[in-house]
């Protein structure tokens, strides 16, 4: 292929905000919990659509989900992604890190020669930041976590990571796995005219365990080598609502007395 080969790893979660705590069975109950595109895999697809414009190529959208998430990967689709894929089995389902990445990587060798995998830094619910790692040692590929900005030169990729206090500049060579932070770039509206198109015209790709070919032992449930023992809901952050009433000058006072309070 001429130009990059880009699969972005994108994750369908609960509103942080709305999902609650079964503390008998030690699992979220999301049933009431909105829907929402994991933050920072936006940010994610931003990197791989403005990869493609300056080196040309493909990115592939690609998701351990449900199928009911095919609206959603057309929306992201919108944003300037080609194609969009979801591995959806029961196998699959309740998997920890380390059967989903197996089953991520088994999905990106499908895909031929890929470049490059794009995550997000980690999830909004699950939130361990180990899948992008992981798929990097299943695929046997280069990677970098915490990337604020990456470069394509040559055959390696020129990536910044924030490091604490700091930043460093380090180079990998392709194929590789990053992890993009929240907040890296500012990801581009949805062309919802092209979404219009997409709902019509696409069809999202549902490749299952048949596809795959895993043995049903070693992903899933049965796959996964850790057990949620315990769960403790923490405090939700309350906002205060306070008016402040005056003239422009007294808000700006009292606004000072709360900041500094
Ligand atoms: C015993 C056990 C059972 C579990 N059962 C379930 C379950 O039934 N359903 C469930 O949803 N979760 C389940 N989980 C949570 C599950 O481990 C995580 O949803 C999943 O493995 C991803 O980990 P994470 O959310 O910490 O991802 P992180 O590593 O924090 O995510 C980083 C990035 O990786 C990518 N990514 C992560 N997950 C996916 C995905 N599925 N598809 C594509 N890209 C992805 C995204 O780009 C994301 O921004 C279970 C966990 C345990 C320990």
């Amino acid at each position: 292929m001429d130009g990059l080969n880009i699969v972005v790893l994108v994750k369908i979660v609960p509103k942080p905000d709305e999902v609650k705590m079964n503390p008998e069975t030690n699992t979220l109950d999301r049933r009431d919990a909105e829907s929402i595109i994991n933050p920072p895999d936006k940010n994610a697809i931003e990197t791989a659509v403005a990869l493609k414009e300056i080196y040309g190529g493909k990115v592939t959208l690609m998701s351990m989900a449900p199928p009911f998430i095919d609206d959603f990967m057309r929306l992201m689709m919108a944003m300037g992604a080609d194609d969009a894929i979801i591995l959806s089995d029961r196998a699959f389902a309740m998997a920890d890190t380390y059967p989903t990445t197996m089953v991520l990587a088994e999905g990106i060798k499908r895909l031929g020669d890929v470049d490059l995998v794009i995550c997000g830094v980690e999830s909004a619910d699950g939130g361990t930041g180990n899948v992008p790692p992981g798929l990097a040692e299943w695929l046997n590929y280069s990677q970098a976590t915490y990337v604020e900005d990456v470069d394509y030169s040559e055959g390696r990729f020129v990536v910044k990571r924030a490091t604490t206090g700091g930043h460093e500049i380090i180079s990998i060579p392709k194929p590789a796995v990053i992890s993009i932070e929240l907040g890296a770039n500012s990801p581009r509206f949805p062309d919802f005219a092209k979404k219009r198109d997409l709902d019509t015209d696409y069809k999202v790709k549902i490749w299952d365990n048949k596809l795959l070919n895993l043995d049903p032992e070693i992903i899933g449930l049965s796959g996964s080598k850790t057990l949620v023992d315990g769960m403790i809901q923490g405090k939700l952050r309350e906002r205060k609502h306070i008016r402040l009433e005056g003239s422009p000058e007294e808000i700006a006072d009292k606004l000072l007395e709360i900041l500094l309070d």
